[in-house]
């Protein structure tokens, strides 16, 4: 394949693999700053899931944190392939000097293409009433427990969510929030691997934690790793001892986190580097990616979301339509959990401030008022 050159006449021709956080952020920075490009976005869904309010689903309907790619589409204007593209590192590089990638049958050319694929989901489900972040982001969680309420018999009430992390816990308090709403009478059980709750953040934010579980009934079972379901129980192995135990289980959720496919290095202006060689016209973005220098790799919302901004603006400088760029130095401002419809806990600016109860709940919903402004047309991230 022969290498395509842009005459400087034409539009700019830009691919977007991926709308997630980091994608869209870009799209829309790229789409502000140049009104004539051609934006391709490649995302299999037909739609952006506001995925930080994923636990929300479990009393309103998912599609409350969907939007569309063709309401998107017509905002930004760009074109939306409902199609998931598979790359290594060999297609990167030959993508890098053809600029052309095979989508099926098509042939679509670009000046700069940017990788915002994210992660994926730790373990895939295969069991019976086991439901995993796949599953959820694809069917929501309020029809499952209403159904599960209404047909359980009085002696198969055991809810158990494996992986006590920021997920885990805002299901958990979500959940309590409808069971006790429905005056239903369940056990809610949350599955830890590790010793300490919330461990990589502020201690107090786990004793915060902790001390809510306790007053919710929620019980906390630490240190055990989840080894599948047999029948109407799930398999526990302490992480120390090795001792197996089993638990009864009657509704499973399996929110263990999530890993990249393929973490791609990145400079700090976004550019693919492979065997210390920079492809130059390929950037990356979000949970995908890993930047040199100070930025913040942390697979947050908020670092996908400046990372896509800092790809969308060098982007721009490497095509020449912006004299200067600041590299990537985005550090986190603060990451708060919601704990139910009027509780949460977080830090804020410094990892020292912590805040909690309602002001927690209210500051959490500002960032996602924040970001659902975004998607709306109105950009106001300064930082
Ligand atoms: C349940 C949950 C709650 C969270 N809550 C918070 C929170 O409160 N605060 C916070 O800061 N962070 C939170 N996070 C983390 C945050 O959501 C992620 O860091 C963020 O979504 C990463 O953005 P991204 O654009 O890299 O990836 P994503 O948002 O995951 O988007 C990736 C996109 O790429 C598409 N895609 C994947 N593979 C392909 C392919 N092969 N071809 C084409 N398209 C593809 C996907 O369909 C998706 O649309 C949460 C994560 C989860 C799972």
């Amino acid at each position: 394949m022969t290498s395509i050159t842009r005459k400087k006449s034409e539009p700019l021709k830009l691919i977007i693999v991926g709308g997630g956080y980091a994608g869209l952020s870009a799209l829309i920075t790229l789409r502000n700053q140049t009104p004539e490009a051609e934006i391709t976005l490649i995302d299999p869904r037909p739609y952006h899931l506001i995925i930080t309010r994923l636990h929300e689903t479990v009393h309103r309907p998912l599609d409350t944190i969907r939007v569309a790619y063709s309401l998107l589409a017509k905002r930004f204007d760009f074109i939306h392939k409902q199609q998931a593209i598979q790359f290594d590192e060999d297609m990167l590089r030959v993508w890098d000097s053809n600029k052309l990638i095979q989508l099926g049958e098509e042939s679509l050319s670009f000046d700069y293409l940017l990788i915002a694929t994210g992660s994926l989901p730790l373990q895939a489900v295969t069991e019976p009433d086991v439901f995993d972040l796949n599953a959820i982001s694809l069917h929501g969680f309020a029809t499952v427990l209403e159904q599960f309420i209404a047909r359980t018999a009085a002696t198969e009430k055991t809810i158990n969510i494996v992986g006590a992390g920021p997920t885990g816990i805002q299901f958990a308090f979500e959940m309590a929030h409808v069971l006790l709403a429905c005056h239903a009478d369940y056990q809610l059980n949350l599955i830890e691997g590790g010793d300490i709750l919330l461990s990589p953040f502020p201690a107090a934010i786990g004793r915060y934690v902790q001390k809510r579980l306790f007053e919710k009934h929620i019980t906390v079972f630490k240190s055990q790793f989840y080894k599948g379901k047999q029948g109407r129980e799930i398999l526990l192995e302490n992480s120390h001892s090795g001792e197996k135990s089993a638990l009864a289980s009657d509704l499973t959720l399996l929110l263990l986190g999530k890993k990249p496919e393929l973490l791609l290095h990145a400079n700090s202006s976004g550019q693919v580097v492979l065997d210390n060689k920079v492809l130059t016209h390929i950037f990356t973005a979000g949970d995908c990616s890993h930047y040199d220098d100070f930025g913040s790799n942390l697979m947050t919302s908020q670092s996908a979301l400046r990372k896509g901004k800092a790809a969308a603006k060098n982007i721009l400088l490497e095509a020449g339509l912006l004299r200067f760029c600041l590299p990537y130095m985005h550090q986190d401002m603060g990451y708060l959990l919601s704990l139910g419809p009027d509780d949460g806990v977080g830090w804020i600016g410094r990892k020292s401030n912590i805040i909690s109860g309602l002001p927690a709940f209210i500051a959490k919903e500002g960032i996602e008022a924040q970001y659902d402004l975004l998607l709306a047309g109105v950009d106001s991230y300064v930082l």
